[in-house]
């Protein structure tokens, strides 16, 4: 099996190197993954400036490509002009923070797997919820035994995307309690900013630790997470409200509706 590894975190992240290890026992993996730092980049591309690709040899384990680009950039590129042949498989993270509920949206490493996605490919994101004690090597092999499963399953097809979460590890939980599959939380986050005047006078504003956003009375990818559970999450990347559509094509659109 033929896998294209990438992440948000940058191509020397620990849960990127850790997710390597694993993934060698599954086929040939293909590292393409961005340069820096890019969380939060959701499924933005590069339109304007050209894409440099570096050659970089990664904790003595791996050749890797280095995009100086975005998450989505990377599969894209990888697949477009990169790689020989298109992968079986794409992998994502292993993330350095939960990526749950809203921050589906949000994330670089979720939006590198739907990347992989628009190519028809099996895709899946990885993310762990981080903590004290956090050993990438324990949630890769989590990881590793999801990958297990959709293998016997022969789940491994076109039209796979899945978000996959590692709960963090407890003093008295070292390990995930289980597995659960389960939807995306809706519960949106609670920014708050910290302000400063900058040398120029000018006020800037820093996007400060989010409180946790009110999961009352939900049972969703966040609520599982934070019992300690493995959360599988389906997604497709249609973002049309299929449930709304008959009503919004029923309204009166003064004489242009079809
Ligand atoms: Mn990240």
């Amino acid at each position: 099996m033929k896998i294209l590894l990438c992440n948000d975190d940058g191509i020397l992240a620990p849960g990127l190197i850790a997710l390597y290890r694993v993934l060698t026992r599954f086929g040939q993996v293909s590292v393409v993954a961005p340069e820096t730092q890019q969380s939060a980049a959701g499924h933005s591309i590069t339109l304007h400036t050209p894409l440099r690709v570096s050659h970089v040899r990664v904790a003595d384990l791996f050749d890797g490509h280095s995009v100086d680009g975005r998450p989505a950039d990377c599969v894209k590129l990888a697949c477009r002009a990169l790689l020989t042949e298109l992968p079986d498989l794409v992998v994502s993270g292993i993330n350095a923070g939960a990526n749950v509920g809203v921050n589906v949206i949000y994330s670089g490493t979720v939006a590198a797997a739907v990347e992989g996605a628009f190519f028809k490919l099996p895709s899946i994101a990885f993310s762990q919820q981080m903590g004290d004690a956090v050993d990438f090597d324990a949630s890769a092999d989590c990881c590793g035994r999801v990958l297990d499963r959709l293998i016997a399953l022969e789940a491994l097809r076109p039209g796979l995307l899945l978000n996959v979460n590692v709960p963090r590890p407890t003093a008295t939980r070292p390990r995930p309690l289980g597995l659960r599959v389960v939807g995306q939380s809706t519960a949106v986050m609670r920014d708050s900013y910290t302000t400063q005047i900058g040398p120029d006078g000018r006020t800037y504003y820093w996007i400060s630790n989010p409180e946790a956003p009110d999961l009352t009375g939900e049972d969703s990818d966040a609520t599982a997470l934070d019992a300690g559970y493995v959360t599988v999450t389906p997604l497709h990347f249609d973002l049309t409200n299929r449930e709304a559509l008959p009503d919004v094509a029923g309204w009166n659109w003064g004489g242009w509706g079809g």
